[in-house]
C-alpha cells in the first residue's frame, strides 16, 4: 500500500504554482508564444532561458504532464508524444543507425514489430527476436547488438519478463535498453529502477485511462530523454497537444485507484476462468509468482477455448464486454483472436505475434467483477 499512497500523494496533491489558484492546470492551447523584447527573444534563442517558444518544443500544459510522469517512474524527465508508435518509434530511432542490429523479446505489440520489419529494414537495420522469459537466450543473442526492447508482459500471450536480470545483461555488453510499460503502468512497475535506461509508454491505455485519447510518453535519465526530444523537436515532431495533456493530467490523478480496481476484477475473473471445463489455457501474469520488480497486474489478459466455443456467437452474445481494440479505459472489451489473425490492412499479418484462433483477449474494465462475470458465463451458454 505504501506504493500506492505515495504515488497517490503525488499525482493528486494541489498544484500550488498553477495560474489563479486554479486546482486543475489550464490548457494553453498556443501554437506559439511572444517575447516582450528583441534582448528576450535573443536569450530564448541562445538557451540562456527556459521559455516557450512554440508548442513542438515546450508548452506549459504538457510540460506539467511530463514533470508528474517523470516523478511516477521515478525518472529524471519525460516527454510527451502524439501516440505511443510516435513514442516507441522516436525512441528506437533516436539510438539506432545503419547497420545496427537490434535484439527484441518475441511477441511485441504488433506495430512496433511492423516498424522493425519495414521502416528500420529499409534502415538496413537488424531485428532479432528472443524469449525474453528465457534470460541466457537473450544473453546469448547480446554481444554486438545495439539496442534491446522489451516489453513486459508481452502483447497478447502476456509473458512476463524479468525485467532487471535482462536491463543488468544489456547493461553488461553495453546494449542501451527500452522498455513498454503500458500494462503495468509507473504505479506496478519502474523499469528504470530495475536498470533499464528508457521506458515508453502508450498513454492511450491506462495513464489516459478515459477512452478518449491517443498519446504516449517516454521517461528516463536527462541525457537518454534528451537524445530523444533532439530528434523529435527539430524534425521528427510527433509531439502531443495541449488538450490531450491536459486529458492525461486528469486521467493520473486516479491511476492508482483505477489500476488497483481492475487488478482486482481481472484476476477474480481470470481465476473462474481457469476452473471452467471449456477453457484450455488462461494468459494471466498474475496466475503466477510476479517476477522481481513487478508489484501488480492491471486488466488485460487473454485465455483460448477448447473446441467447441464458436467465437463468433460468444461475442455477440456479450452485453457489457464490447468488442474493441485499445484497453486501459473504464470499460470491458473483448477481442477474438481468430479476428486479428485476418488482419490485412498492415504489413507483416502473417506474423501472428503468438495469437492463437481460439484465443479471446479479454480488457476488465470499472463495470464490477460479479456483473462481468454474468456477462460472460450468459456468453458462454450461448456460444457451447
Ligand atoms: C496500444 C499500444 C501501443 C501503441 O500505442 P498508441 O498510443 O496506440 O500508439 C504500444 N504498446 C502497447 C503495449 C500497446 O498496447
Amino acid at each position: 500500500m505504501t506504493d500506492l499512497y505515495e504515488a497517490s500523494r503525488l499525482i493528486v496533491a494541489h498544484d500550488a504554482e498553477s495560474l489563479l489558484g486554479a486546482v486543475v492546470p489550464p490548457i494553453v492551447q498556443t501554437s506559439l508564444f511572444t517575447f516582450d523584447s528583441y534582448d528576450e527573444m535573443i536569450a530564448a534563442y541562445r538557451g540562456e532561458i527556459t521559455r516557450p517558444i512554440y508548442s513542438r518544443g515546450l508548452n506549459p500544459t504538457v510540460r506539467a504532464f511530463e514533470v508528474k510522469l517523470a516523478e511516477l517512474e521515478q525518472a529524471e524527465d519525460a516527454l510527451a508524444f502524439a501516440s505511443g508508435m510516435a513514442a516507441i518509434s522516436a525512441s528506437v530511432l533516436a539510438n539506432v543507425a545503419p547497420g545496427d542490429r537490434i535484439v527484441a523479446v518475441r511477441n511485441v505489440y504488433p506495430d512496433a514489430f511492423r516498424l522493425f520489419g519495414t521502416h528500420l529494414q529499409r534502415m538496413k537495420i537488424t531485428v532479432d527476436y528472443v524469449d525474453g522469459t528465457d534470460p541466457q537466450a537473450v544473453e546469448r543473442a547480446l554481444p554486438g547488438a545495439k539496442l534491446l526492447y522489451l516489453e513486459s508482459p508481452t502483447s497478447w500471450v502476456m509473458e512476463a519478463l524479468d525485467v532487471g536480470a535482462l536491463a543488468a545483461a544489456a547493461q553488461r555488453h553495453g546494449v542501451f535498453s527500452v522498455i513498454d510499460n503500458s500494462w503495468a503502468t509507473p504505479v506496478f512497475q519502474n523499469p528504470l529502477t530495475l536498470g533499464v535506461d528508457l521506458v515508453v509508454h502508450s498513454a492511450s491505455k491506462y495513464i489516459g485511462g478515459h477512452s478518449d485519447v491517443v498519446a504516449g510518453v517516454i521517461a528516463g535519465s536527462k541525457a537518454n530523454v534528451d537524445r530523444v526530444r533532439a530528434e523529435i523537436y527539430p524534425y521528427l515532431g510527433g509531439r502531443i497537444a495541449p488538450m490531450d495533456a491536459w486529458l492525461l493530467l486528469r486521467g493520473l490523478r486516479t491511476l492508482p485507484l483505477r489500476v488497483a480496481a481492475h487488478q482486482d476484477s481481472a484476476l477474480e475473473i481470470a481465476r473462474r476462468l481457469q476452473q471452467l471445463d471449456c477453457v484450455d489455457r488462461v494468459l494471466h501474469p498474475g496466475l503466477a509468482p510476479l517476477p522481481p520488480g513487478l508489484r501488480g497486474t492491471t486488466g488485460l489478459f487473454s485465455f483460448l477455448f477448447h473446441d467447441g466455443i464458436d467465437l463468433r456467437r460468444f461475442c455477440d452474445a456479450l452485453r457489457l464486454f464490447k468488442l474493441g481494440v485499445s484497453w486501459g479505459g473504464h470499460e470491458s472489451l473483448v477481442v477474438p483472436g481468430d479476428v486479428v489473425l485476418e488482419q490485412k490492412a498492415r504489413p507483416n499479418s502473417a506474423h501472428e505475434f503468438g495469437i492463437s484462433a481460439r484465443s479471446v483477449r479479454l480488457h476488465v474494465g470499472l463495470e464490477g467483477t460479479e456483473a462481468l462475470w454474468a456477462d460472460l458465463t450468459a456468453a458462454i451458454a450461448a456460444a457451447r
